[in-house]
């Protein structure tokens, strides 16, 4: 259910805080003078801030790295934080993270947002804490037989500054109604992530997109093992032969708005579990593998947002949904499998299905020509190795593709790394048998073969952005988002379709 965005008619002070129950102050920087307490008095409502920063003696600055709170006489919970405008998203949204937990933590279902900043800042400023607050206010999916009845947060309340103008609201509601688009994509691709393999089957999660489509008027086609055998997508058939039942699909859905002009691909690699196949994962390695369909719900979840916010772009969205398992029938090291664009490829590893999965996708996409495409994929261990789980990787086959996504994943609080691209890394990739080898058993580069791999099976040299999602899972949560399972991916393909838009 949407968050509700409230609008209150005066600005905040004492009188008000004495009807509330949660209270998130946002204070920018250079609106107060962080070196002197008594610059609270003028607030009016800060007299339990001032209290609790002298008994811990400390300064007002330290609410730039660590947000507190106090509880007014009227058993108000208010969360404090100081926000630096110049610092980038990813601290501004992993600081207001720590402020507005403690407010969720009590199940709010009613935040007051008071911000004292320079009238520029403010929507800014308003809209990352409405999102932060609302992918963490999302219910995520649980199991337990005796689940407590949890409130949900149903309202934020946005409070003019003394600054504000009568038009203020007005001005809000285009960000306010992008904001809710991210976030409840966001959402779905967290839910679907969270989801266990049992319940998640690739046909469970066929029927789940089918009635998305219906539910949202997106034009809906499949292609099942049976029509993948008849096209001669041989690479993507090498990993769906070895489930029964065959139940994996390339899923196509497409969002056609009227107006549009501009159409982008977005491909997701959807393995529902991921044992490795005959070159089985350890136990260690193979626990959470039913998050390997995260890139995935990724795509899905930017395609439910651009509908939500009415994003005048058409959007083709193509999932690579499978299972990898060990079977008689699984491909196995050795295998030399024809793709869907007639390039041989010699199976070096069976735990290097994504990229299997993902080159007829990418053939498939590439035919449709859209102006560009990006492709989401928890792709490989070798992107873990050079990040940890706080960056994403992005290849492109356009270095200045790789660049814009790496300066808007910065601007939306979702970190990437651009990695090179050059053509002499296929040099490890030569095979004496077959047109390339899969992979190389050194691991080494493997993220950049990866996508030296991929980029062979897309056609008339579409531009193309590859993320391999070394961060979608950060125990703990990661900048915006509370959860292990963090969504990363969204935000960022929102922002890129909508400086396309900027940009057409
Ligand atoms: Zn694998």
């Amino acid at each position: 259910m949407a968050i509700q965005i409230d609008y209150a008619k005066t600005p905040f002070d004492a009188a008000t805080l004495s009807q509330q129950r949660h209270v998130l102050v946002l204070l920018e920087k250079s609106c107060i003078d962080l070196s002197s307490l008594d610059a609270l008095d003028h607030l009016g409502y800060a007299d339990t801030l001032k209290r609790k920063l002298q008994r811990l003696a400390k300064p007002l600055d330290s609410l730039l790295k660590s947000p507190l709170q106090t509880e007014s006489a009227t058993g108000c919970l208010i969360s404090w934080v100081v926000i630096d405008p110049q610092a980038t998203t990813f601290q501004t949204h992993s600081l207001l993270r720590k402020a507005i937990q403690p407010l969720l933590d009590e199940q709010a279902q009613e935040i007051a947002l008071v911000i004292n900043a320079e009238q520029t800042v403010v929507e800014c400023m308003s809209m990352a804490a409405f999102y932060v607050a609302g992918v963490n206010a999302a219910v995520l999916p649980s199991r337990k037989s005796k689940a407590e009845a949890e409130k949900v947060l149903e309202k934020i309340t946005l409070y003019p500054t003394a600054q504000s103008d009568k038009d203020w609201q007005q001005a809000l509601a285009k960000p306010v109604k992008w904001t809710q688009a991210v976030i409840e994509g966001n959402t779905l691709c967290r839910q679907l992530t969270m989801l266990p393999p049992n319940e998640l089957t690739p046909q469970h999660y066929r029927q789940r997109v089918k009635q998305m489509a219906q539910q949202h008027g997106w034009e809906w086609q499949e292609f099942d093992m049976q029509a993948l055998r008849a096209m001669k997508a041989g690479a993507f058939v090498a990993v769906g032969q070895g489930s029964d039942p065959e139940d994996a699909a390339i899923v196509h859905v497409r969002y056609r708005p009227s107006s549009a002009q501009k159409t982008i691909a977005l491909i997701g690699k959807g393995i529902c579990f991921d044992t490795g196949g005959h070159n089985l994962k350890p136990a260690k390695y193979m626990h959470g593998m039913h998050e390997d369909m995260n890139g995935s719900a990724v795509a899905l979840g930017t395609l439910l947002a651009a509908t939500q916010a009415q994003l005048p772009i058409n959007l083709d969205v193509w999932l690579a949904i499978a299972q990898n398992h060990i079977s008689p029938l699984a491909y196995k090291q050795n295998d030399v499998v024809t793709a869907l664009n007639g390039t041989t490829i010699e199976i070096m590893h069976t735990d290097a299905e994504g990229r299997m999965v993902l080159a007829d996708t990418l053939t498939l996409a590439s035919r449709n020509q859209p102006d560009w495409m990006i492709d989401f994929a928890t792709l490989t261990g070798s992107m873990v190795s050079a990040l940890a789980e706080r960056y994403s990787g992005v290849l492109s086959n356009r270095p200045e593709l790789a660049a814009r996504a790496v300066s808007v994943g910065a601007a939306v609080g979702e970190r990437l790394c651009a990695f090179p691209f050059d053509e002499d890394y296929d040099e490890e990739l030569e095979s004496k048998l077959a047109d390339i080898k899969q992979c190389t058993l050194d691991g080494g580069a493997d993220h950049i073969h990866a996508a030296r791999f991929l980029s062979k099976f897309i056609e008339q040299e579409v531009a193309w952005v590859h993320v391999d999602l070394s961060s979608y899972n950060h125990k703990g949560g990661l900048g915006a988002v509370s959860s292990d399972v963090n969504g990363f991916g969204v935000a960022l393909s929102m922002e890129l379709l909508r400086r396309e838009l900027a940009t057409s």
